[in-house]
């Protein structure tokens, strides 16, 4: 029985582990889920999952669960120091599913404690790759990537000495085919809706920019300790190769699957065993064909910026992903326009120094003063 922290229950990665740990009573058990501000669906999901300890990030929300879980004996807490101290304690297993870098904290107390951990939160490793996985190396804890596209690598990885390559596949977002204007006045609508996968606002729009898949270049970078001339991207619309390893006899290993982010769960949950998922299985006959083309950088420069940022390291991962939250969200807001998501975080990376960040502290402050300029970059072009 894997006792199981899920951070970030609330979202779409965490209703997806919830599906099938319910699935599998006798492999999982819930020991704490934790959110950030929707205490009224954290609560619903402790009684159902019968956690024994339910976490809002949000203190304003710790009366309102407390008294929607009075009488249940699930113990509440509030705050982001709560947080982190739930995040340390001891299980088999804690899932990094917050969104953002609010995933940062909690993420490494588990890792320094030792705990295996299923990792979602891709910007845990992009803002704090070097510091996360120092700190997984001093505990001794391992961390499982649930992103699809490390995942398949992950499955397909070994004798990483003996890897020429590793391709990420994109599917090129619902704007793919789209020219430059053709995207300039596009809504948030159209940009979640992605064509493949069902995935939180956040990334969805991420998936739109192809900055997605320049954070993931980073994650994988620290995930698999590959240097960015050994790491490339394939667009590949039909998203059911997730990514490729190509090594140095010229063999080439791929994992496939269908589009639900419940095959790289299930694989993170269980590893190393493996458990049956309910998902629709893949059937290559009706796909028939299977897409690849080149990435285009010029339609889609938040692909380059990621990829500048993955080669002068130190604080660039961490200024671009700020910068983007902020973009993304003044472009949800109706703020900023879609091609104004990039610019900003463009303008953002010209106007700080690039430097080395050692620890969590120093990320915090890189995080910040990226996130102020990004605020202001954001804010002028609103009021253009
Ligand atoms: P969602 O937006 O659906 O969910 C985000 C979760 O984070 C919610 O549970 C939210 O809680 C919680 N949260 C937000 N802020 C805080 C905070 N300050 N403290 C604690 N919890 C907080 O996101 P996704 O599930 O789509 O994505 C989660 C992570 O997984 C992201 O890093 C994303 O990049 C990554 N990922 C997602 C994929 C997908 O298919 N969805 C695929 C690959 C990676 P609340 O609702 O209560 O505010
Ligand atoms: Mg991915």
């Amino acid at each position: 029985m894997k006792a199981i922290t899920l951070l970030g229950a609330t979202g779409s990665i965490g209703t997806s582990t919830l599906d099938l740990v319910a699935r599998n009573p006798e492999r999982f058990r819930i020991h704490a889920v934790a959110s950030g501000r929707d205490w009224a669906k954290l609560a619903d999901i402790a009684r159902a999952s019968s956690a024994r300890v339910a976490v809002i990030a949000d203190e304003g929300g710790y009366r309102p669960l407390r008294e929607a879980l009075a009488g249940t004996g699930i113990d509440v807490r509030a705050g982001e120091a709560a947080m982190v101290a739930t995040a340390a304690e001891p299980v088999d297993l804690v899932v990094a599913a917050i969104v953002g870098a609010a995933g940062l904290a909690p993420t490494l107390a588990a890792l320094e404690a030792g705990t295996t951990v299923a990792l979602a939160n891709k910007e845990a490793l992009i803002c704090a790759g070097d510091v996360m996985t120092a700190a997984a190396r001093r505990s001794g804890a391992r961390i499982l990537p649930v992103d699809s596209e490390h995942n398949a690598i992950f499955q397909v990885l070994e004798h990483v000495e003996r890897v020429s390559r590793i391709v990420l596949t994109a599917s090129g977002g619902p704007f793919r085919e789209r020219s430059r204007a053709e995207m300039a006045d596009v809504t948030p609508a159209e940009a979640v809706r992605h064509p493949n996968w069902s995935m939180g606002a956040k990334i969805s729009v991420d998936s739109a920019t192809l900055m997605n898949k320049g954070l993931e270049l980073i994650e994988a970078h620290h995930l698999f300790g590959v240097g960015p001339d050994r790491l490339g991207v394939l667009v590949h619309p039909q998203s059911l190769v997730h990514g490729l390893v190509e090594y140095v006899d010229g063999s080439v290993l791929a994992q496939l699957g269908p589009a639900d982010m419940r095959v790289p769960i299930a694989h993170a949950l269980a590893w190393p065993e493996r458990i049956p998922t309910p998902v629709k299985r893949l059937d290559l006959a009706m796909a028939a064909r299977l897409d690849f083309e080149e990435p285009d950088r010029a339609r889609f420069p938040a692909l380059a910026l990621a990829e500048a940022a993955l080669a002068a390291g130190g604080c660039r991962p961490c200024v671009l992903s700020a910068a983007n939250e902020v973009a993304v969200g003044a472009f949800l807001d109706g703020r900023i326009r879609f091609l104004e998501i990039a610019d900003v975080v463009a303008e953002t990376l010209e106007a700080l120094p690039a430097a080395p960040v050692a620890t969590l502290a120093e990320v915090a402050a890189a995080d910040a003063e990226a996130r102020a300029r990004a605020h202001s970059f954001a804010a002028h072009r609103a009021r253009r």
